[in-house]
Parts: C-alpha cells; structure tokens; sequence
C-alpha cells in the first residue's frame, strides 16, 4: 500500500474550536512538539479575524517564529494557515509561510453562516487567492465544508461536492480536502462519494477530513484507504470538542489514526508516544480531558506503570 500522509490541524482546526484561547507560547511548543512526534505537515493558524476567532489571534507571529525555526526546516516541515481572502493570503505571505488553505463549502446555507457568501462567491475569492498565490509561488490546499452533509440543509448532493472540488482544481489547488464537517459521514457514504470524485481527481491530489461526532471516522478512513486515498486530516487528542456546545465535537484524532495505520503496518515515521506527549501538553492548556481514546489509552497505561 502507498504512503499514507497526515495533515495534522490540532494547531488550527482543534485549537480554533476550543472555549479557552491557548497563548502564542504554548501553541508555539504544541507545533513543536508535533513535528517532534515525526508530523511532517502541520496547520498552523488561521489568517482570519481576531475579533471573530480570538484563538487564532496572533497568527502571524507565530507562523514567522515557526518558518524561522531552522529545527523545523531541517526536518522538512510543511507549515500552512487558512487563508478566507486575500487580505489573509498577504499575512500568510508576510508570515513566511509557502502553503495556505482555502475553505468554500459545499452547502449554500452553511456558506452563508460561515463564512457570509454564496458558494459562488467563495469560489471567486478562492480563485483569486489561488491566482494571487500561484504567483508567488505558494501552494494552495481547497477545503471542501459540508461534502458529506449540512447543519442546516441535511443531505449535500454528491453533485454539488463535485462542482466545488472541480471549480477548485480549475483554480490551481494542489489538494482538496473533502471534508465531514459535522461528522455525519458513514463508509457507505464515503465509498459513494469516492466512487463520484475518484474519476475526476486524481488520488494524489484528494484528502479526507473527518470528524468523529459518530464514532465512524476510522471506519471512514479505512474505507478510503481500500479506495485509494492516502491523505488524511487528524487533530491531535481530538481537539476540536467544546464540552459546553452542544452538537460540538472534535476531529477524527490523530492518536486514533495512527494506532490503526501502525497496526496496518503505515505512518511507522509517527511516534505514537511523542504524540501523546505532544497532546498532554495542549490538554493542560485547553483545561479539558482530550477525547483521543488511544490517547486516554495510553495515558492511563503510563499513570500505571
Ligand atoms: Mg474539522
């Protein structure tokens, strides 16, 4: 079986989503700590407004602390932010940063409460940020929101998820990212949207992104991996759950994925015990036990011996 890659989004995706805002020290140590754990492709902040995500605050400082980290560089570290515009594409730039992410949805509604556009006014802007990028040299990954259902709308047809993928290759992403946003996605579905985006984009070029609301983020990812994916979205401990809101829950979490991938004989480059380590730092800071359970696994194992 091919090389399976993880994007971990804890720095981003987890810490985003999280009630308390970790400061810049401590997600700067969580992004070290990852990479020490062998992750070689990190999210780590998000270029948005502070006002409207105060977790994400400060962004820019720390991607420019961590593109200068020479540590990182030496271990080949692939950083990057969300980017909404271009306004957020300039920052990244500043930042130092070669890689950002784009992140339309495919549900109109969800778009508009996300993110204040239609779904066709989010393609431009990510078509623009793709130009503007592409230019300068910095690669583009495309989120794909709701592909495999919506808060608001229920069921997203499979056709709409393709029309954003294609608009998004059309625009020069080097990856989509499709993405169960709020956890509702089944292996039967996932082998249905597979069998749809598979012709149109090459395996190379697709990730899957997925939550772990239902309990089904590992058979998901088992199912794409039979198909032939081999990018994957995780956030270490499984960041990303707000105790306080409900319906609110994490990621599929990087601990989890990589115990099965381990098992199936993939990611061996992943030290499991560094990643844990690398959780029980940000689970401190976030003020909550972590959902991983491979994680409280091997928490409660250590607590033991
Ligand atoms: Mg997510």
């Amino acid at each position: 079986m091919a090389a399976v890659s993880i994007v971990e989004l804890g720095p981003r995706d987890g810490l985003q989503n999280e009630a308390i805002a970790v400061d810049l020290a401590g997600r700067t140590a969580f992004v070290r700590a990852l990479a020490g754990a062998g992750l070689r492709r990190i999210e780590a902040g998000a270029f948005v407004r502070p006002d409207r995500v105060p977790q994400m605050a400060g962004s820019d400082q720390l991607c420019a602390g961590l593109v200068g980290d020479t540590s990182l560089q030496a271990a080949g570290v692939r950083l990057s932010a969300l980017v909404p515009n271009l306004k957020g594409l300039e920052r990244a730039a500043a930042a130092g940063l070669r890689e950002v992410a784009v992140f339309p949805a495919a549900s109109e509604t969800f778009s508009r409460q996300n993110l204040n556009q239609s779904v066709g006014e989010a393609l431009v802007a990510a078509r623009e940020v793709c130009t503007e990028a592409t230019r300068q040299g910095i690669a583009v990954r495309g989120y794909v929101s709701t592909a495999f259902g919506c808060p608001y709308e229920g069921d997203v047809p499979i056709a709409a998820v393709a029309r954003v993928c294609e608009a998004l290759l059309a625009a020069g992403v080097h990856e989509l990212a499709v993405s169960d946003t709020i956890g509702v996605a089944h292996p039967g579905q996932v082998r249905d949207v597979l069998a749809t985006l598979m012709p149109v984009v090459t395996p190379g070029r697709l990730a899957l992104h997925f939550h772990d609301t239902r309990g089904m983020a590992l058979a998901n990812v088992l199912v794409a991996l039979e198909a032939g994916v081999t990018t994957f979205d995780a956030c270490a401990g499984g960041l990303g759950g707000c105790p306080f809101a409900p319906g609110a829950t994490g990621n599929l979490a990087t601990e989890d994925l990589v115990y099965m991938l381990h098992g199936l004989g993939l990611a061996r480059e992943i030290d499991l015990d560094a990643l844990v380590g690398a959780s029980a730092g940000i689970e401190a800071a976030v003020g909550h036990p972590l959902p991983s359970r491979c994680y409280r696994a091997a928490r409660a194992v250590r607590r033991r011996a």
